[in-house]
């Protein structure tokens, strides 16, 4: 089989799964400084299906693919320590507040300087959007076709790639040309973990940005070593148009995020499943005109 080239997109998130009562600022927005900045938990999944494409498949390349701030880089050596073979920061003052249109129009530009892939891997949606938008707007940028909601790649033979879907009641498996896009589930199974002799090789992996922070040894040993730089591209690296980035190019603007903590149990109740409690949930749901008494 020809070679195979995958790219991972991978977004550094504030962790939001465990949020306290401090998690917004005032003015509505996330407040990140106390949040820990993980990898995106389904962009992990979207990880694994590429790598598992790479263990069965010999001459495959996996490319990751992050757009953000500089210390997103830091998700880029995670996927490096997995497995991944080659790196991508799309990075620039000029992506700050870009909604999905707009983000999805940056990575797009920077997947077409990457050129001639086969499978690019999404996950379903990021934890602090949750919007699912990214991967099916890049692939209509792209033109090519997208597969959502993808558990498992089973297979791929010359131009085709199989794919099962989690549905909402059961599973579903297409064919489908490549190259593709594809979002991955929750559902897929966990990314596998650092890989030891991985880590050694790549732990002075840094971005050019980042290098300019480093001492004299470790500038030099990147200099030798090129395995060891991540590329980073900016607004003209991949060139995009500014009218379509950032604030100016996003018509989305996120006017207010609520933060919903139950803190008084007179806010909480834990049913059981005997007749007593299905009648009180039954009895509220009607008096909070949920339900139509009927
Ligand atoms: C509370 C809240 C609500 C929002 N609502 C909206 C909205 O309604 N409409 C809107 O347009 N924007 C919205 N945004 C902004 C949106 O979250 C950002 O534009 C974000 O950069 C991309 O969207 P997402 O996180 O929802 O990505 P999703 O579409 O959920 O991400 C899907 C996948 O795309 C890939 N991906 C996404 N971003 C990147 C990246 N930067 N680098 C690499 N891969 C990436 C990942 O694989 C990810 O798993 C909202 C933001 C917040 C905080």
């Amino acid at each position: 089989m020809k070679k195979l080239k995958i790219i991972v997109l991978a977004k550094q998130v504030p962790d939001t799964r465990n949020v306290g009562k401090n998690a917004m600022k005032a003015d509505g927005t996330v407040n990140r400084s106390i949040l820990p900045a993980i990898f995106n938990p389904e962009d992990l999944n979207a990880l694994e299906q590429a790598l598992r494409i790479k263990d069965k498949y010999e001459n495959t390349e996996v490319n990751i693919l992050t757009m953000g701030p500089p210390r997103a880089a830091e998700i880029i050596r995670e996927g490096i320590y997995r497995g991944a073979d080659k790196s991508f920061l799309l990075t620039d003052r000029k992506f700050a507040g870009s909604d999905t249109l707009a983000t999805s129009y940056a990575i797009s530009q920077a997947i077409k300087k990457i050129e001639n892939y086969d499978i690019i891997i999404a996950g379903r949606q990021a934890i602090d959007g949750d919007t699912a938008q990214v991967g099916p707007q890049i692939a209509e940028k792209l033109n090519i076709p997208q597969v959502t909601y993808c558990e498992e790649i089973i297979g791929i033979s010359e131009n085709k790639i199989k794919i099962k879907r989690r549905l909402e009641r059961g599973i579903e498996v297409v064919l489908s040309d490549m190259p593709i896009l594809i979002t991955v589930h929750s559902s897929a199974p966990e990314c596998r973990f650092r890989n030891a002799k991985f880590f050694m090789k790549f732990k002075h992996s840094r971005t050019k940005t980042e290098l300019k922070r480093e001492n004299e040894t470790l500038k030099k040993l990147n200099k030798e070593r090129e395995y060891l730089n991540i590329q980073e591209w900016n607004v003209q690296d991949v060139n995009a148009d500014t009218t379509f980035l950032g604030l100016d190019g996003s018509p989305t603007k996120v006017k207010k995020i609520e933060n919903v903590i139950m803190t008084s149990k007179k806010e909480t109740k834990i049913l059981d499943e005997s007749d007593e409690s299905i009648n009180f949930l039954m009895k509220n749901l009607i008096n909070n005109h949920k339900l139509d008494n009927f």
